[in-house]
């Protein structure tokens, strides 16, 4: 007897730093045809873990926009103001294991420690055995175990990083009292039966970090693609934090046909200012995500920036 093929359950987890970019379209788009086109399930959260850097009213209009380019999502939306009772429980097993410790350490002590892939300070373990006396815990950082890490990512291909050597003990719950988003995606990605991540390439070196609280917590590791990034003519990334403008204004169906453009689906040119509702079924019946470009960076066809 043949096995049924187990549909994929995939997620779009915008941050909501300000409105929806062409970039974070990108990306939505990617995790969405992956999901839909293999009849699987699309799940749509909001991360506004990181308080200070959500910005008041920017999660409601990224859904907006979400669905005015035609996106459907399975299920409830989910914030992950609401979820924080799960990742108290989740860092309560990880310290009931041994796996958490308190940490003294400030920004300015770490300041010359060196630093991991995505620029981060490589913790030297300074908390690990104990805090120094007198010294109360500000964060709680995660033990890693010693060990590389491998994982296949559909689109970049394998990776390999040694975390405890390359990142050390990363911080679970802030000195600010807020939880991680390392903490909280997998807690939240779990929770919610997510089989498959299919994110921009700034993410992959965090990664590694998922899979090694995965395994700590016992939760399955969900297949991995990382797309790459929309870039601008200077070879800058679209973000929020480089203001690329926002794709509220511009044309639904010139947005998305640009967007499959960069995904390398290569969609008929008639489809070019067609409205969303004609692109979609092409897009669906003919996505591949072997035809993603194996980069870090894609252009897009016009100018997304500013
Ligand atoms: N919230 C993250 C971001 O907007 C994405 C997290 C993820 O897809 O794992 O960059």
């Amino acid at each position: 007897m043949q096995d049924t093929p187990v549909p994929p359950v995939g997620r779009f987890a915008p941050s909501p730093s300000g409105p929806l970019h062409f970039g974070s379209v990108v990306a939505a788009v990617g995790s969405y045809l992956s999901a839909r086109a293999a009849g699987g399930r699309w799940l749509l959260r909001i991360e506004d873990v990181d308080a200070p850097r959500s910005v008041p009213g920017a999660g409601e209009g990224i859904v907006r926009t979400l669905a005015r380019l035609g996106f459907e999502w399975d299920g409830p939306l989910v914030w992950q103001h609401e979820r924080l009772p799960d990742y108290a429980e989740a860092l309560a097993v990880l310290r009931a294991r041994n796996r958490v410790y308190g940490c003294a350490c400030t920004r300015k002590m770490l300041a010359g420690a060196p630093r991991a892939a995505d620029g981060s300070a490589r913790y030297p373990g300074t908390c690990r055995t104990g805090l120094p006396a007198g010294q109360a815990a500000r964060a709680w950082r995660f033990a890693v175990a010693p060990g590389v890490v491998r994982f296949v990512d559909r689109v970049q291909g394998e990776m390999a990083e040694d975390v405890a050597a390359d990142v050390g003990d990363f911080v679970l719950l802030r000195a600010d009292g807020l939880y991680a988003y390392q903490l909280a995606v997998v807690v939240d990605d779990a929770a919610a039966g997510v089989t498959e991540v299919v994110r921009g390439i700034d993410l992959l070196p965090s990664t590694a970090r998922q899979i090694a609280l995965q395994a700590a917590l016992d939760i399955p590791t969900p297949r991995y693609a990382h797309l790459p990034v929309v870039v601008d003519a200077y070879g800058q990334k679209l973000s929020k934090q480089s203001l690329a403008r926002a794709v509220d204004g511009l044309p639904d169906g010139q947005v998305l046909f640009d967007a499959l453009c960069c995904l390398g689906q290569a969609p008929p040119a008639e489809l070019a200012g067609a409205p969303v509702a004609h692109i979609w079924p092409w897009a669906l019946a003919h996505w591949s995500l072997e035809a993603v470009p194996r980069t870090a960076a894609v252009h897009a066809r016009r100018d997304y920036d500013r």
